[in-house]
């Protein structure tokens, strides 16, 4: 017979459990030892859930991979073993691909969310906005004042350096699919902080598996760090063709950015042109095979 735990902590290991199973998680990691050598060939001892009444737990998950470039001669990716490592397993980590997940479940999963303080200063939930079935997701930050307003991804003065972007590469915005890591307006538009990106990011990764698309685009550096899990700033992986849970991500500055440095612009389009190689774009009417204006 295990140990006997008080009723309080059975009460908040239900609460959490139920959270984890919402988002697709169910089983955990054990944190990683430090002084172990690398992540690349470090052991990863996998410890089953505990078991509760009343908390079914989904099936168990696959390990995932670490990240590795992708595409036949790619520039390498520095090694993980030489990223800096989170200090405990991480939520992506431990989350497995939900059976028959869409669009519409995780956006009823999230519901009228209130998981992290960010949904005190909203005023509408930004979910994402596009194609269900896009070969192309484009990942931002969080959104700004227009986008919390009018409940849409990318719609204000960024934004519409972005359509113009997706309409250069031959596409329309409907032909993609837009979204951000956290869903809900940060204030004064600063940057997420940590436990608000681990809070929200664990439905981009299930936004990311409905979709299946065959590219993912990160803008800028939060979305970037956050799906390759690093804390490296973009500029060191900008531009190259890396994989994220078997497809192919492509980070590149946010038109934010672009905005401030107008210069930059032709960095991001070398970018996208690769994008649109893959995506067999090039040539097609629309698309521009020059710098981006
Ligand atoms: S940012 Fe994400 S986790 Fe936080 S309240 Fe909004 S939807 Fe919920």
């Amino acid at each position: 017979m295990g140990e006997r735990i008080s009723e309080a902590l059975h009460k908040k290991l239900t609460k959490r459990l139920s959270f984890y199973q919402d988002i697709g998680i169910g089983f955990f990691y054990r944190d990683r030892i430090p002084q172990q050598s690398t992540l690349a060939s470090a052991e990863t001892t996998i410890s089953p859930a505990p078991s509760l009444p009343g908390v079914a737990l989904p099936k168990p998950f696959q390990k995932q991979q670490p990240i590795k470039p992708a595409g036949t001669a790619p520039p390498a990716l520095p090694r993980r073993d030489a990223l800096p490592v989170p200090a405990s397993a991480s939520l992506f980590e431990a989350m497995n691909k939900v059976a028959d997940d869409s669009l519409l479940k995780i956006r009823a999963d999230l519901g009228d969310c209130t998981r992290c303080k960010l949904h005190r200063g909203r005023t509408t939930l930004v979910f994402g906005d596009g194609n269900p079935k896009a070969e192309l997701v484009f990942v931002g930050e969080g959104p700004g004042r227009d986008e919390d307003e009018q409940g849409l991804p990318f719609v204000g003065r960024a934004g519409k350096l972005l359509t113009q972007m997706i309409e250069a590469m031959g596409l329309q915005r409907k032909d993609v699919y837009i979204c951000n890591v956290v869903k809900c307006r940060p204030p004064e538009n600063r940057t997420p902080e940590k436990e608000e990106v681990d809070t929200c990011s664990p439905f981009l990764l299930r936004q990311i598996d409905a979709i299946a698309p065959k590219v993912i685009v990160c803008l800028g550096s939060v979305a970037a760090q956050t799906l390759l899990e690093t804390n490296r700033g973009i500029s060191h992986f900008r531009g190259e063709w890396l994989e994220f849970r078997g497809r192919k991500l492509m980070a590149t500055y946010h038109p934010a950015y672009l905005l401030r440095n107008p210069g930059a612009k032709g960095e991001v389009w070398k970018d996208l042109q690769k994008v649109m190689a893959v995506l067999g774009l090039q040539g097609r009417k629309g698309s521009q095979t020059g710098k981006s204006s």
